[in-house]
């Protein structure tokens, strides 16, 4: 958790948006935010997550029945420019022909705030993101990086209680994206602002979440700490969403799992079930010499990654199995392998 909590806790209440006359694009959903909490909305292509944001912007208003509370305050209808929110967008939206320092101080500057606490203010937020030596220069004169860092010392800059960001690395190259993401993280949890992220970049989201909330088809599919979305998925669209999954068909007798190579033990609650879908990340499973394993495949790919080997294991399952070995590993197509899963690395999600 972040040390100077000045974030308000923000809470959605049976929050549902129907556009005009088109089917409902979020169904209600009811979500509590704490202070200075950073939450990521993870989720595919026009799940709901922009909708959810804007909500809590204010630039979209719930259906009727649905309330947003900033800590015990219902802003339900309250516009944007009352709710003391920072927003972050993909496409930068500064000033072009203001300097980054003009940029930044922007808002502060229309909302009267003096020229010289000005001033101070927008040094402390060029110090913040790593932008002092840029104070003079102009918008077209920066990379996409450097833009990005200025929209949000912008965006913090008037010290909004929440800070929403939409996709705001999504147009970044990859390493230029790892490196923001680093800085992003450090900067949230020093402000201790109350964050929420839209983007459909998994990795995004475990890097920067305090908690997911996966979304799928306008609803939550799970919300939890990073950790628990990626080992304890609470259905198969989480687990194929968020990491990779092998999915691996399994039936269920006298408290065992049967899979391909062998039965498993499970717990008194799924015995209850006959059918099961079972879950395994690709990190879990080692691959070992043929003679060591009952389960028995043939190596169809091979990607070195650098820090781990992807494989991709036939004629073990009805579908190819994924397997993420340690780099040191040397199998070439067509070898035949064993494969070796602990019972503890199993995860049975509902059929
Ligand atoms: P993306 O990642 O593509 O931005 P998203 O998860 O943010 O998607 P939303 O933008 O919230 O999804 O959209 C949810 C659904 O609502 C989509 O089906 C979209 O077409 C619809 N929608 C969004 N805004 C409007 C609008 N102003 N009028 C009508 N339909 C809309």
């Amino acid at each position: 958790m972040k040390k100077h909590v000045e974030g308000a806790a923000i809470r959605l209440e049976n929050c549902s948006k129907t556009y005009g006359s088109s089917a409902r694009a979020l169904e209600p959903v009811t979500l509590n935010i704490a202070r200075g909490e950073t939450v990521v909305l993870l989720g595919p292509s026009g799940c709901g997550k922009t909708t959810t944001l804007r909500m809590i912007a204010g630039l979209v208003a719930p259906d009727k029945g649905g309330r947003i509370l900033f800590d015990d305050q219902d802003v339900t209808d309250q516009p944007i420019e009352k709710r003391n929110v920072g927003m972050v967008f993909q496409s930068y939206a500064l000033f072009p022909n203001m300097t980054v320092a003009e940029n930044v101080g922007y808002g502060l500057k229309i909302r009267g705030v003096p020229r010289a606490d000005v001033k101070i203010r927008v040094n402390e937020m060029l110090a913040m993101a790593g932008l002092e030596t840029f104070a003079n220069r102009s918008i077209d004169q920066l990379s996409g990086g450097q833009r990005q860092r200025v929209a949000l010392a912008r965006a913090v800059a008037a010290r909004p209680r929440v800070l929403l960001l939409d996709e705001p690395l999504t147009a970044l190259d990859a390493a230029l994206r790892e490196r923001l993401r680093t800085d992003l993280d450090r900067l949230l949890r020093s402000l201790g602002i109350t964050a929420i992220y839209v983007t459909h970049d998994q990795q995004e989201a475990m890097a920067l979440g305090d908690r997911i909330v996966v979304m799928s088809n306008g609803s939550i599919a799970q919300i939890g700490r990073p950790n628990e979305i990626y080992f304890q998925p609470a259905n198969r669209f989480v687990a194929e969403f968020v990491g990779a999954a092998n999915i691996v068909e399994a039936s269920l007798k006298d408290g065992f799992l049967e899979l391909p190579g062998g039965r498993v033990q499970v717990g008194s609650e799924a015995s209850s079930r006959r059918e099961a879908i079972a879950m395994v990340r690709p990190e879990a499973i080692s691959v070992v010499p043929p003679e060591q394993s009952s389960w028995i495949g043939r190596v169809e790919s091979t990607s070195f990654l650098g820090d781990r080997v992807r494989i991709s294991v036939g004629e073990a399952a009805s579908t190819p199995i994924i397997i993420d070995a340690p780099n040191s590993l040397s199998v070439e197509i067509g070898d035949r392998v064993g494969l070796v899963i602990p019972p503890s690395s199993v995860r049975l999600l509902p059929a």
